[in-house]
């Protein structure tokens, strides 16, 4: 059967208790929209207050360190994660790979960490406006991608990869139509090189500057499973429209 459209929201480093509101809005909308699968990323300090105010969407983390634990300060490892209420997390996040300088093989170890701690996996990739413009999208989104996929085939299910065109994050351009359908097509090509059938369970999300507006359109491709959303999950109500376009 297919799975239904997941919507992702990811706060980054937004929020403090008071947007516990737009969460308990989110989840509330949530429960006539059963079409659709939503969850948020708040920011590791509101994981726990957010899994206890919205019980119905999931809630995860937007990282975690790839040890089990040890002397890393101001890290927090997987099994922390998932102890303080998250059922996944986000990894490899453009952000992540700009500002902390995380690679693919990084990304690989958090994502078999976060595995074995027991969370789902999102893992994002995306080209560049310099490797676009130069036609090497596809090209670097698959090497990034077989990089950074963890080698347990029978997780499937737990994978979620999320196609993030660098240029589009936040910027209000996203690319076309045609181009998100290629590329999601060529992901799921990548992924039935790495795992094959198990491969038919992940969802590939695209994300980038979705909104209640673009996201029919965005959404309507044949290997588009859903969004992973900045900006517009900050409002319960941008969200929810988003939510709606999903349904
Ligand atoms: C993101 O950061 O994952 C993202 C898609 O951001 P925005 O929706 O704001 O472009």
């Amino acid at each position: 059967m297919a799975k239904r459209p997941y919507i992702v929201g990811n706060w980054k480093m937004h929020g403090t208790r008071s947007m516990l509101a737009e969460a308990r809005a989110i989840d509330r909308a949530a429960e006539r929209l059963m079409k659709v699968e939503v969850a948020l990323a708040p920011p590791a300090t509101l994981i726990h207050a957010t899994r206890k105010e919205a019980d119905l969407i999931g809630v995860g983390a937007q990282d975690c360190h790839a040890a089990e634990g040890g002397a890393y300060t101001g890290d927090i490892s997987a099994a922390m994660t998932k102890d303080a209420g998250a059922g996944f997390v986000i990894l490899g996040h453009s952000e992540r790979r700009t500002y902390h300088q995380e690679t693919d093989a990084d990304v690989q170890a958090k994502a078999a960490s976060a595995l074995a701690a027991g969370l789902n996996v999102i893992i994002c990739i995306g080209e560049t406006e310099a490797q676009r413009e130069a036609g090497e999208a596809e090209k670097i989104v698959a090497a990034q991608l077989a990089g950074s996929l963890p080698q347990t085939p029978d997780a499937g299910d737990r994978i979620t990869v999320a196609y993030e065109p660098v240029w589009a994050i936040g910027t209000g351009k996203t690319p076309t139509v045609d181009d998100v359908n290629a590329m999601h097509k060529a992901i799921r090509e990548t992924l039935h090189s790495v795992y094959g059938d198990a491969a038919s369970e992940i969802r590939i999300l695209y994300g980038g500057s979705v909104n209640a507006q673009n996201a029919a359109e965005l959404l309507a491709g044949p290997e588009v499973g859903g969004a992973l959303v900045g900006g517009a999950s900050l409002s319960a109500e941008s969200f929810v429209g988003i939510v709606v376009a999903a349904a």
